[in-house]
C-alpha cells in the first residue's frame, strides 16, 4: 500500500514489473493519474553494493562488515521497491479528436 500525493489516501500500487497495469493506474479516490516515481537511491546502492564487494576480499573482518551493509542494502532496496511512491502524471498533451461524452459542445 502507498499514498496517493492529490488525496493522501491509500492505493494500491500493481506488481512492480506489471508495466502495462502502471502506465493506467489511476487513483480510485480521487482519480489522480500516478506513476511510480523513480527509486533513486537505488542506484547509488547498487554501486555501494559492488564496492562492498571488493571490501569483503580484503580479509576476514571487512568481510562481515560488508556481509552485513549488504543484507542492509538488499532490505531498503527490497523495501523501495515493494513500497513504490506515487507522484501525479503530467496531464497529457491534449488529443486531436475528442470524445464527446456527454453530448455537450465545449
Ligand atoms: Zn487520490
Amino acid at each position: 500500500m502507498t499514498k496517493c500525493p492529490a488525496c493522501d489516501h491509500d492505493v494500491a500500487p500493481p506488481f512492480i514489473l506489471n508495466a502495462d497495469k502502471w502506465r493506467w493506474l489511476v487513483c480510485p479516490h480521487c482519480a489522480a493519474r500516478l506513476e511510480r516515481k523513480n527509486p533513486q537511491i537505488v542506484v547509488p546502492l547498487m554501486g555501494f553494493w559492488l564496492a562492498l564487494l571488493a571490501l569483503g576480499r580484503m580479509g576476514h573482518r571487512f568481510a562481515i562488515i560488508a556481509e552485513v551493509l549488504m543484507i542492509a542494502i538488499f532490505i531498503v532496496i527490497l523495501v523501495k521497491l515493494m513500497r513504490p511512491e506515487l507522484q501525479l502524471r503530467k496531464p497529457l498533451p491534449k488529443p486531436e479528436i475528442k470524445l464527446n461524452i456527454n453530448g455537450q459542445s465545449n
